[in-house]
């Protein structure tokens, strides 16, 4: 039984469970909320009821959520003292009970912590980072077509330089490293030549693990299992033509999984090209099929043309009974691209694109970069997801000018529970909140934020008048 400082429980609602990473989720969950600092005043309210609501209106009473308030950030430090950001009561709450939901936090200034949020990924080993960006019809874009992006980035949490292992240019343990590197390991390597760091220089270290990138890359393929039609799509995102052994081992170590672990859920994409291009004639020999799937195959090298050949021999063996002849694209199909060119790619062919697998530094910029497609900050939701604990969150800062004004757009951390419904397996539940929020923004019953960029501009509506919208619109 967990025993808390300053908060009191739920006297009802049960615990939510994990099992193999997997929430068991009772009708009755407690979920601990941070109302968050600044305009969480606002928002939380805001996302309550329309979470209430919803979770009402779909279940008939049969299901309802029981909240437990605890505390994170300045409210925090009102409670329970001065430098206490992260009290052990929330931590032991989020710990008890898995599912949490979070409005957003000041970045505390002293008190050793860097970041809240940085903190309880690390507390709780929330591996995953998870950012849905799609368009609700009526959000102004900068976009001609935002309604063609729809992705979810998987951007890793825990690994890559964001670990933040890192000297600065005139620190003595970073001079000696450099000296170390140049005079000893660099040359050791053999395959490094004449290179050196230049004196003077700062230094980061990128640790990508295989553990790390597969655990991210499994959750991220069990996301995509759960999408339809061409969504079941997973892109191993990086840029493994220059850091092979970190980046280009994260699109390895992917590949790997998908067809171990995944084989009978799973191609990729090259597979998918090798099943396809076969002649649909057993008397062919592998040379003859080789031809078909390799342009240029007859002036290739001996050596080349023997890896093609053994290449869809591997693939016929393997999968040629259990993928072929079209059954491949019920399969989650799973492909890498360079980080670059993921950029253009979600501009200009958007439609392509489902799951986005990325490290920790490429998912940050993709995310960004993505939401700016739909429509910007404002909307865009997020999650970080462990084996044991889930937290839900808005990606947007607490914008303090705004705080109490009842003015600011919640639709991030409304958007941020639907995430956590849907997670919770009460999709009828998320579904209402997403027809509701799309019809009121095609209404135009927008917050500031989107009234200024309509053309012409709308009236605003206050943040609760939003969640009203929402809940009134429910029906679509
Ligand atoms: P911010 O709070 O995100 O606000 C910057 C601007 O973004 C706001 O002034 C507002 O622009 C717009 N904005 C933010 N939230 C919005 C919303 N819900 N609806 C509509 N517009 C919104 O960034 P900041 O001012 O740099 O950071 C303030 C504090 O939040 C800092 O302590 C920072 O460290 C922290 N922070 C926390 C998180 C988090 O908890 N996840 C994330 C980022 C920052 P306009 O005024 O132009 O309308």
């Amino acid at each position: 039984m967990a025993t808390y400082e300053k908060l009191t429980p739920p006297v009802g609602g049960t615990a939510i469970r994990f099992e193999s990473g997997q929430p068991i989720v009772p009708d009755d969950p407690i979920i601990p909320f941070i109302r968050g600092d600044g305009t969480g005043v606002d928002i939380w309210p805001a996302t309550q009821r329309v979470l209430d609501a919803a979770v009402a209106k779909a279940y008939g009473g049969t299901r309802k959520i029981v909240w437990f308030k605890v505390y994170a950030g300045d409210e925090a430090c009102e409670l329970y003292g001065t430098y206490q950001y992260l009290p052990e009561d929330t931590l032991t709450a989020i710990r008890t009970y898995g599912v949490a939901i979070k409005g957003p936090l000041t970045t505390p200034i002293g008190g050793g912590i860097r970041s809240l949020n940085v903190a309880l990924r690390q507390i709780f080993d929330l591996y995953c980072c998870v950012r849905p960006c799609r368009y609700y019809e009526g959000t102004p874009s900068p976009h001609k077509r935002p309604q063609d992006l729809d992705v979810i980035v998987y951007r890793e949490n825990t690994e890559d330089i964001y670990m933040g292992i890192e000297w600065a240019a005139e620190d003595p343990v970073c001079v000696e490293l450099i000296h170390h590197f140049n005079e000893v390991v660099i040359p050791a390597n053999g395959k490094l030549g004449k290179r050196r760091i230049p004196e003077g220089s700062g230094i980061g270290i990128k640790p990508v693990s295989k553990f790390g990138s597969q655990r991210h890359i499994r959750k991220a393929i069990q996301h995509a299992m759960r999408l339809e039609g061409d969504k079941r799509h997973v892109t191993l995102v990086h840029k493994g033509n220059i850091m092979k052994f970190t980046e280009g081992a994260f699109r390895d170590w992917g590949y790997e999984l998908a067809t171990s672990e995944f084989r009978d859920v799973c191609v990729t994409e090259r597979e998918s090209w090798i099943l396809d291009n076969l002649a649909n004639d057993p008397s062919l020999s592998l040379e003859g099929n080789a031809r078909l799937i390799e342009p240029g195959y007859d002036a290739l090298t001996p050596e080349k043309q023997a890896t093609i050949c053994n290449e869809v021999k591997d693939v016929l063996d393997a999968i040629g009974h259990s993928h072929g002849e079209g059954r491949w694209k019920r399969m989650v199909m799973v492909d890498d691209r360079i980080a670059d060119s993921i950029f253009q790619q979600i501009q200009t062919r958007p439609q392509e694109y489902s799951v986005l697998a990325t490290l920790n530094l490429n998912g940050d910029y993709v995310s960004d970069a993505a939401a700016a497609v739909v429509g910007g900050l404002g909307m865009a939701p997020g999650a970080n997801i462990g084996d044991t604990a889930a937290i839900f969150e808005a990606t947007h800062g607490t914008a303090p000018k705004h705080a109490g004004l009842d003015r600011i757009n919640p639709g991030s951390v409304i958007l941020s529970g639907v995430m956590m419904l849907e997670y919770m397996g009460w999709g009828e539940a998320a579904a209402l909140i997403t027809a509701g929020l799309s019809a009121a923004i095609a209404n135009q019953e927008v917050t500031y934020d989107l009234a200024r960029l309509m053309e012409p501009r709308v009236e605003p509506v206050s943040c609760s008048g939003f969640a009203e919208a929402v809940v009134r619109h429910f029906g679509g």
